[in-house]
């Protein structure tokens, strides 16, 4: 039997190469539901090749588009309802990942998550009503998939530490005065990975990592202090454990999306698959500190990972604010983490903020309305820099 899959976000980066996954191995899986935000082109070529698939269009809310194509969010809560999947791929980019993530789970499907925004904003929810359904949630972050899967060969109580390791991004060697000139452009070129805009930029400042030392303490539950970073410019070594005798396992392959996502939609199998094969012959691998006065949103990201409550979301959401005033021009490329670290600094009351005890909607409610007031901070912020 195949297994029924749908892919969030399949005209971006990561639903492409879940595509590209699904066609390789097609006997196994039968694509379900197909979601992108504005591209209908990409979803409409899609169709033409998965006929069956059910299409959503997220960010049309008000135009009719062609029939058959549901659309904005009601849309696809609609489809993933409906479409009785096994496995749902989130690639959606950004906070809007985290709703299609619980309605997942919700329906009763695995959730093969590359929007480490889910975990960085609700990882007490989503594992919450993940056990509730009895689902899994199969990391697809290329370091989250590595120690996922280093975790499961050594037991999760031999290990002390989770090694994750960082390209460092294209501008790792620049001055700060070489940092303040940097144009969107040159931060969209990524020197190992190929991906969307927004994760790019992401990972040039090291939020990024940032993120992701968020998304691996959520993940696993370890505390942020076990959680620490590497600088391995060759992308070769995916993460590493070290375990509490000392010695360290790591995982290799090419840097390839693809084999990530294959392993999350064949889990628990181990097959054979076509990507990301390494030949180790003749290959250097370098590692190095990261430097964390000229890239201060991995200390920021720390700092909310150590406080938790609301101060993880507003990080997320800060930065986004902040990536996208970049990409627009508003801010310069060292005027990110100020704008994160303003927005940190206001009076968020978290005292208040208790999400254990929340129900997962109510949750999600309290949740989006943090992201809410933390990107207005940030966007009022922003408008301080208009020159
Ligand atoms: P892309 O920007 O390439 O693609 C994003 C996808 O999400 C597109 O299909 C887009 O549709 C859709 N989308 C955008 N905004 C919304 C929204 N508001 N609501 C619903 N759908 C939306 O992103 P990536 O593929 O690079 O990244 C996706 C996620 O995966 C991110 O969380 C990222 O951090 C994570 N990730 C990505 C990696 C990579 O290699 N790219 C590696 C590890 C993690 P449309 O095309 O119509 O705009
Ligand atoms: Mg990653």
């Amino acid at each position: 039997m195949k297994k029924k899959v749908a892919v969030l976000g399949a005209t971006g980066s990561i639903g492409r190469s879940a595509l590209d996954v699904i066609r390789a191995e097609g006997d196994s899986y039968e694509p379900v539901l197909f979601s992108s935000h504005r591209n209908l082109g990409g979803l409409l070529a899609l169709s033409q090749e998965f006929p069956a698939a059910a299409l959503a269009l997220t960010g049309v809310e008000t135009e009719a588009p062609p029939q058959g194509v549901l659309r904005g969010m009601a849309g696809l809560r609609r489809g993933i309802a409906e479409a009785a999947a096994d496995m749902v791929v989130n690639g959606i980019a950004g906070a809007a990942g985290l709703e299609p993530s619980l309605l997942a789970l919700e329906a009763g499907a695995d959730l093969a998550l590359a929007n480490k925004e889910t975990v960085v904003m609700a990882a007490p929810l989503v594992f919450a009503l993940a056990a509730k359904r009895g689902r899994r949630i199969l990391p697809v972050d290329s370091e989250h998939a590595a120690i996922f899967n280093l975790l499961e060969a050594h037991g999760r109580e031999a290990v002390e530490e989770l090694i994750l390791t960082a390209s460092g991004g294209p501008f790792r060697g620049c001055s700060r005065e070489e940092l303040s000139r940097i144009s969107p452009d040159e931060a969209l070129r990524h020197p190992t990975w190929k991906m969307g805009p927004k994760i790019s930029v992401d990972s040039a400042t090291l939020a990024n990592k940032g993120l992701e030392v968020i998304e691996a303490a959520g993940l696993f539950d370890f505390p942020p202090g076990a959680v620490t970073v590497a600088v391995h410019p060759q992308s070769i070594v995916h993460s590493m454990v070290r375990l509490k005798n000392g010695a360290i396992y790591a995982e290799l392959s090419q840097p390839d999306m693809r084999l990530p996502i294959h392993n999350a939609l064949a889990y628990p199998l181990c097959g054979p698959c076509a990507f990301g094969r390494l030949d180790f012959n003749g290959l250097t691998l370098e590692f190095e500190k990261p430097d964390l006065e000229r890239f201060p949103l991995l200390p920021l990201a720390y700092q909310a990972a150590r406080l938790g409550g609301p101060y993880p979301v507003i990080y997320n959401a800060a930065n986004e604010a902040g990536v996208a005033a970049f990409l627009a021009k508003s801010i310069g490329f060292l005027d990110i983490p100020q704008v994160v670290e303003y927005v940190m600094s206001n009076d968020w009351q978290a005292g208040t903020w208790n999400l254990r005890e929340a129900g997962v909607f109510e949750g999600l409610a309290l949740i989006l309305e943090t992201d809410r007031k933390a990107r207005n901070a940030a966007e009022a912020y922003i408008k301080t820099y208009s020159r």
